[in-house]
């Protein structure tokens, strides 16, 4: 299965995404990571990744784009990937379609992790990290919203958005995941 792990800051998307990808044995891949690893080895998508990054703006498209896709295309993701930060835009979104469909192996799934925005300021603020008081954290809360509603609408329209209710505990949420991949399974066996 191809999926696609939405879900904002402070819902366990992170934990939820690996424990996902664990039980469905296939990779998981987190952009953050790839992007702070090319970094880290100043490749030349890292040097240009930088300052960006260092900065808190998002890496452009095309460099995104050009680091997840030769990711893919690595023989480990031939049974299927959980992305995990991207795509994180509508033209993101629709450059990996395009490239998907010239490989013939569509998107499984969006999944959506959806938590109050009071419990996401309860759980983010209580994280006690100096730069976590409650103005910025939902500051960063709103434009994870600005950001990810027109993908959500884009996925929504595509007919393979799920949202998830992410509130409970990590067990919980993990086994709201399992039921819809069950079904998603049923639906379409790979
Ligand atoms: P994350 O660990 O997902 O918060 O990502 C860390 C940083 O990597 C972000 O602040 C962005 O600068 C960059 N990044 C990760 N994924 C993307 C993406 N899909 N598009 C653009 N920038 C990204």
């Amino acid at each position: 299965m191809q999926i696609v792990f939405i879900g904002p800051p402070g819902a366990g998307k992170g934990t939820q995404s690996v424990r996902l990808a664990e039980h469905l044995q296939v990779p998981h891949l987190s952009t953050g990571d790839m992007l702070r690893e090319a970094c880290r080895q100043k490749t030349a998508i890292g040097i240009q990744a930088a300052e960006a990054m260092g900065s808190g703006q998002l890496v452009s498209d095309e460099l995104v784009e050009e680091v997840v896709f030769e990711r893919l295309s690595q023989p480990d993701c031939r049974k299927g990937y959980i992305l995990d930060g991207f795509p994180r835009t509508v033209p993101q979104a629709d450059a990996f379609d395009r490239w998907l469909a010239k490989r013939g192996r569509p998107l499984s799934a969006a999944l959506v992790l959806q938590v109050d925005q009071e419990e996401l300021l309860e759980r983010l603020s209580s994280r006690g990290r100096q730069d976590d008081d409650r103005e910025t954290v939902a500051q960063r809360l709103r434009l994870y919203d600005q950001l990810t509603s027109p993908l959500l609408d884009y996925y929504r329209q595509h007919h393979i958005l799920h949202g998830i209710d992410g509130s409970g505990s990590q067990d919980e949420v993990f086994g709201r995941i399992q039921k819809v991949v069950a079904e998603l399974e049923t639906m379409k066996p790979e």
